[in-house]
């Protein structure tokens, strides 16, 4: 009746108010993380085939929550995208990991590299070259200590821009990885168009090592074929000895997953390695 249909639609608006509601509240929690620094940054080892000697370690997001503890990335990363403020944060990991990677340095673990996350907006902003440069400046940072995680989603728009980003980083000595490689639509063809030093093999082709004929076959193939280009591969999601087993028959160059280390708060990574 035209009665319900009325009711309906106050009903709706009243939702729709509460998650506009919602929306805002959550912007302004995420702009006051930023001012009141509640995020912090973990860091997961990347260890080669003897296990022993932690060379790389991957940034990881973590927000300190005044209320929840801790939350992982997957939660609030893409609402950053959405609000913008991935571009502030982004720039406060970039800073953050090389000045704690001069502490590292400073004492005593001259050769350690972290690998740094870039979402596809932070690297299109225009500013990104420049702030990196800025960034090694300040803290005395060589770019050959520096790696950057992208995912294929960085050159979607425009090719030629990207390549020319990319071979500024690389002049600047900066390593480039293929984030979630196999699980894109056009892994094969970034490859062949773009400076890529390093591959991280998904973690979902990693699961189901040996046992499973496709994680196995998409394995096999990919290592031959980096082999083949001078790519680094890095393994990551590696929880057990079989999957290890699996990889080190490929030789695969680093590991990195549960079975090593899970990612580490400041103070705990510092511990491992120094
Ligand atoms: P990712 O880049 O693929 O990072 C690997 C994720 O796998 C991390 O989740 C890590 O904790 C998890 N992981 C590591 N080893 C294992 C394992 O053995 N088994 C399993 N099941 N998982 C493992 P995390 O830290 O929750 O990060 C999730 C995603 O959030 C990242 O996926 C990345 O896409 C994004 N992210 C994290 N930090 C940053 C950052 O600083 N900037 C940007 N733009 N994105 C970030
Ligand atoms: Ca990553
Ligand atoms: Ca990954
Ligand atoms: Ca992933």
């Amino acid at each position: 009746s035209k009665n319900t249909g009325k009711n309906q639609v106050r009903f709706y608006d009243e939702e729709l108010e509460q998650s506009e509601r919602r929306r805002h509240q959550l912007e302004d929690e995420l702009s006051q993380a930023i001012t009141n620094e509640e995020f912090l940054l973990y860091y997961q080892p990347q260890v080669d085939a003897e296990g022993t000697n932690i060379l790389k370690a991957e940034v990881l997001l973590r927000w300190q929550h005044p209320k929840h503890g801790i939350v992982n990335p997957d939660e609030f990363i893409p609402h950053l995208e959405e609000y913008g403020l991935i571009i502030p944060v982004g720039k406060w990991i970039l800073e953050e990991s090389c000045r704690q990677l001069k502490v590292w340095h400073n004492a005593g673990k001259s050769e350690l590299c972290l690998s740094i996350n870039v979402s596809a907006n932070q690297f299109k902003h225009p500013d990104f070259i420049e702030f990196i440069e800025i960034c090694l400046i300040k803290h005395q940072i060589n770019g050959e200590q520096i790696e950057l995680e992208l995912t294929e989603g960085v050159a979607i728009h425009d090719i030629p821009s990207t390549i020319r980003k990319m071979d500024r980083l690389q002049e600047l000595g900066i390593r480039i990885a293929l984030d979630d490689f196999g699980t894109g639509y056009s892994s094969l063809s970034y490859l062949k168009h773009l400076p890529i030093n390093t591959l991280k093999i998904d973690q979902s082709f990693v699961q189901g090592l040996p046992h499973d004929g496709y994680d196995a076959a998409i394995v096999e193939t990919t290592m031959v074929m980096a082999h083949h280009l001078g790519l680094t591969v890095v393994a990551e999601g590696v929880e057990n000895r079989v999957q290890l087993a699996f990889l080190k028959k490929q030789q695969c160059h680093l590991y990195q997953g549960f079975l090593f280390s899970q990612p580490l708060n400041v103070d705990h990574f510092s511990k491992l390695i120094l």
